[in-house]
């Protein structure tokens, strides 16, 4: 069962209407199938409705997770390691591989990718900031598909985001984008968490993240390889929801899922910033 009501949904292809730049972050749940395989089909399907989003004139850029993942199934390691070295060498090997795939899908469809990796400490540097800036900008211009992903293989705990749904918003912030969407391998915010409660039901659309829904989430499993949970995609989604933008979390192996949030279906959960943003103007 699903809460909608029709003011949302038309709040929802009302502002969906107006996203011109979108931040579109792909987890390793949607990324990976059995033994942490990376799911090549569902990334070309992934890829080409990325492509018809350019195609109809929107700017997409991809925060990519992953690369832990892939880099495991690579050295055929069973279980996510805990020493960081460990980690960094999964995803300096698997970082490659998911890059390898994502540059033949999209050069299938005419289009080149660039690989940009980054770490916190490049967010509290004005001049840092500006490059990183100047670097994703330039690749817009040029119609090539920035592909973002923590630099997990040099990531101490110092400079680390802590996971790639804080990255993808503050890489919204840094690029002023539209929209944030969060594909992960739920359908949406629940009122209750659905793995344990039956009659939980998905709720279309958020117009402010309160207490109470991180309550909710903080209940809600963490998923075995990403590192995010539902709590931090929420405090993903208010940071950018506190910036005018709005948010999506949405199921990224349903077919069709982005093509369908674009043509205003109501899938997944739409977070609506309130009054005062960017894409009421
Ligand atoms: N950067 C990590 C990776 O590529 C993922 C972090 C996350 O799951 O949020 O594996």
């Amino acid at each position: 069962m699903k809460k909608v009501s029709s003011k949302g949904i038309e709040d929802r292809k009302r502002f969906i209407k107006k996203i011109k730049r979108v931040v579109i972050k792909i987890g390793t749940n949607v990324l990976t199938s059995v033994g942490h395989r990376l799911d090549t089909s569902l990334m070309e399907h992934l890829g080409q409705q990325i492509c018809w989003l350019i195609e109809g004139g929107k700017q997409v850029i991809i925060v990519t997770s992953g690369a832990i993942g892939a880099g495991m199934q690579i050295l055929g390691w069973k279980k996510r390691p805990s020493k960081i070295e460990k980690l960094q060498a999964a995803a300096s090997v698997g970082q490659s591989r998911l890059m390898r795939f994502y540059e033949r899908i999209f050069r299938e469809e005419g289009y080149n990718v660039g690989q940009v990796l980054l770490t916190r400490d490049i967010f509290e540097s004005n001049e840092r900031k500006a490059n990183a800036l100047a670097t994703l900008e330039t690749l817009l211009s040029y119609k090539i598909i920035p592909i973002i992903n923590e630099n997990d293989a040099v990531a101490s705990e110092e400079i680390k985001f802590g996971d790639n749904d804080q990255l993808s918003a503050m890489v919204v912030e840094l690029i002023k984008a539209d929209a944030l969407i969060l594909l992960s391998d739920v359908d949406g915010f629940y009122d209750a968490d659905p793995k344990n409660c039956s009659r939980s039901k998905l709720i279309s659309e958020v117009y402010r993240i309160t207490n109470s829904h991180l309550t909710i989430a903080k209940n809600a499993s963490m998923s075995e390889l990403g590192s995010g949970g539902m709590v931090s995609k929420l405090l993903a989604i208010k940071r950018v929801l506190e910036i005018g933008c709005m948010g999506f979390i949405a199921n990224g192996k349903r077919p069709w899922v982005l093509r369908d949030i674009f043509l205003g279906k109501n899938i997944g959960t739409i977070f609506l910033p309130e009054k005062k943003n960017g894409l009421e103007k």
